[in-house]
């Protein structure tokens, strides 16, 4: 452990992170070297991004009846899962963005689950768009599945300062867990989000049953692709879905993949995405935070239900985590 821990304190000092190798021998790190490896992952933390921990709020603006078939993804219309499609109007888009806001949160994205945007769907971001900035003063994020060139340009004349598009899982397990789509139609859409100025968010969701060495994989390509910000989201298995009887995340596990995607993305805003309460639990959720972790989403997910705000809120007073405040990030 002392050479792994050795080699890794080059992080701290560099700035640099750690290469697939190094990621999967922390994946692999017996359960007396996790808390060190979590301090470690902490003070890089710390180092490289500062104590302020970012908080976002999310929003459905259309729900479920997707045409993919992601099998984790109770949103996907193919499966038996109960969430059918349902689209949020302006006012109680405008009214999520507020009580976002009235958190302390700087970021507020707006999802939607679609292969990717039809002018429907770009006509009522739009329209929310503007509705929103006329009394919310906010970061306004998306997440509306694969862009076209026009599209990506259009969200950058929108304003739309960043933009979420999960790898999900490694590019040699992803013809596994999505047959709709390619592994690589993700990463055109990220490329050309990233060209554009658009600060990038891409993450991944844990425990779809990829092996370490594969979870060290998703780490090494998102370090190839340098995102501002890396989701990182446990598989909350919903019914209905293929994946419907996987068994939860190992909570030690979950937070080994903590410290190693933090020792991979030194600089990266690491955030806690769904799944962490069923798989980590109040006290989980603390050592993450204090190991690597310095963003949080506050409230609901897309189709689970989350912490209410206050808690999250009470635990970052508690750690004595500042919340970043909105005139940081502009
Ligand atoms: S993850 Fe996104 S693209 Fe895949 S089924 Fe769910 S909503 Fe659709």
């Amino acid at each position: 452990m002392s050479d792994l821990l050795d080699r890794a304190r080059t992080v701290l000092e560099t700035g640099t992170g750690l290469d697939e190798a190094g990621v999967l021998a922390i994946l692999r790190l017996p359960d007396d070297d996790l808390p060190a490896a979590l301090q470690l992952a902490h003070e890089v933390r710390t180092r490289w991004c500062g104590p302020e921990v970012e908080v976002e709020g999310i929003v459905s603006l259309k729900t479920g009846g997707c045409p993919e078939d992601c099998h984790f993804c109770s949103q996907s219309g193919l499966f038996t899962s109960p969430v059918r499609a349902v689209w949020l109007d302006i006012p109680a888009l405008v009214e999520a963005a507020r009580q976002t806001a009235a958190t302390g949160a700087t970021e507020f994205c707006i999802v939607a689950a679609v292969r990717g945007p039809d002018e429907r769907l770009m006509a009522q971001l739009r329209d929310g768009v503007t509705a929103i900035r006329e009394v919310v003063d906010i970061n306004i994020a998306a997440s509306l599945g694969m862009l076209t060139q026009a599209q990506v340009d259009e969200l950058v004349a929108l304003g739309i300062h960043r933009y979420n598009h999960n790898l999900e899982t490694a590019r040699s397990y992803f013809p596994r867990i999505v047959t709709t789509h390619t592994w690589e139609e993700r990463w055109d859409t990220l490329r050309m989000v990233r060209a554009s100025g658009m600060e990038v968010c891409c993450g991944g969701i844990l425990g779809l049953g990829e092996t370490l060495e594969q979870r060290a994989e998703l780490a090494s390509q998102l370090q190839e692709l340098e995102p501002h910000e890396v989701p990182l989201n446990f598989l909350n298995p919903r019914p209905g879905t293929p994946l419907g009887d996987r068994p939860l995340l190992d909570a030690r596990d979950a937070l080994r993949a903590i410290a190693a995607f933090r020792l991979a993305l030194p600089r990266t805003i690491l955030r806690y995405a769904g799944g962490r309460e069923i798989t980590l639990g109040d006290l989980g959720t603390r050592e993450g935070l204090l190991g690597g972790v310095n963003a949080v989403i506050v409230g609901n997910y897309l189709t689970t239900l989350g912490r209410p705000p206050a808690d999250d809120l009470a635990l970052l007073a508690e750690l004595q985590m500042p919340v970043k405040a909105l005139s940081d990030v502009l």
